[in-house]
């Protein structure tokens, strides 16, 4: 079917009271970099860096990969793009830093953890990272995915200060970095929520399943109140900006929660940047927390969705 191409949103993401939410993008390499640009993204809140090592016998050298991220950073010329760390794992294998048996790869030595079985190919990344963001004008923040404890997320910001990249992060998608938020968040300067992969480890359910759609829903409430004890952990580590670079972020309802439960910034596919940035138009921020408390109370993710969905008779 045709389809017809959504409008460049091309603006600042913001509710009907003025409450800036910056709309970013996630993009994996520079094209598709280029392409969020043009519809409208106020930056890149994930760049999944797997495109420059995917289908690689070895890891790719600096000059390859500080080529790479120039690409993505010069798209957004003056502009935050947030680097994502090699998000490698038995199902996402690199033959030189995976283990391809591993029974179960989502449980398995994958994201930061690499970082500790094959020490040094973090750092590298870093290098190049920092030698391509001293070579643009984007403002370059760096996060690591799947850190679990206080200690891995000190332990990241060692490495980014060691390599000169002065605004490190944590995804926040292992339950255990949800609950202990605010140690988690005192060690870096940002969070971002990854409510593809909290979702599945906080209902158990394996994100690639069919048959557990329902259960791997970001509206189930379980997901909701972690991201609301993600958030005051942040408040309460000193101000930590918490924002949602999941899925959940690019649906629109869902994305108005989101604002209400106090997220910052919402990161998500291109296409979703205009119908998000319509509906938050049309709430103000108390309207939004109002939305999140329901969804917060519902006893399922159905009963959430539905709830939130009636009280936004704008969405189609
Ligand atoms: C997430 O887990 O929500 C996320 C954004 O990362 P990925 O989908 O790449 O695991
Ligand atoms: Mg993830």
């Amino acid at each position: 079917a045709q389809r017809t191409p959504l409008p460049a949103f091309g603006g600042m993401g913001a509710t009907a009271d003025g409450h800036r939410v910056p709309l970013l993008a996630n993009v994996g390499g520079g094209a598709d970099a280029r392409a969020a640009a043009e519809a409208g993204a106020e930056g890149v809140g994930l760049l999944r860096t797997e495109f420059c090592f995917l289908g690689r016998e070895k890891e790719p050298g600096h000059e390859l990969q500080v080529s790479a991220y120039r690409e993505v950073f010069d798209a957004f010329p003056g502009q935050k793009v947030v680097v994502r760390t090699l998000d490698a794992g038995a199902d996402k294998p690199l033959p030189f830093l995976t283990d391809s048996t591993e029974p179960n790869p989502a449980l398995g030595v994958r994201g930061y953890r690499t970082d500790v079985s094959v020490p040094g190919v973090l750092a590298r990344q870093l290098a190049a990272i920092a030698e391509a963001a001293g070579a643009s004008t984007a403002e370059v923040w760096v996060m690591a995915p799947m850190v679990s404890t206080p200690a891995e997320a000190a332990d990241f910001a060692a490495l980014c200060a060691a390599a000169g990249l002065r605004t490190p992060g944590v995804m926040v998608e292992v339950p255990s970095a949800a609950v202990l938020a605010r140690s988690v968040l005192a060690n870096v300067r940002f969070a971002s929520i990854g409510t593809n992969d909290l979702t599945q480890y906080v209902m158990a359910a394996d994100r690639q399943l069919a048959p557990l759609a329902a259960l791997n829903d970001p509206w189930q409430p379980a997901v909701l109140h972690l991201v609301r004890h993600t958030v005051e952990g942040g408040v309460q580590a000193g101000g930590v900006p918490v924002g949602v670079c999941g899925e959940a972020a690019a649906d629109p309802a869902l994305a108005v929660v989101l604002v209400g439960l106090g997220v910052a910034t919402l990161s998500m596919n291109r296409r979703a940047l205009s119908p998000v940035s319509a509906v938050l138009s049309t709430v103000t921020l108390e309207r939004a927390r109002e939305l999140a408390a329901l969804a917060l109370d519902a006893p399922s993710a159905a009963e959430a969705r539905k709830r939130v969905r009636a009280e936004l008779p704008d969405l189609e």
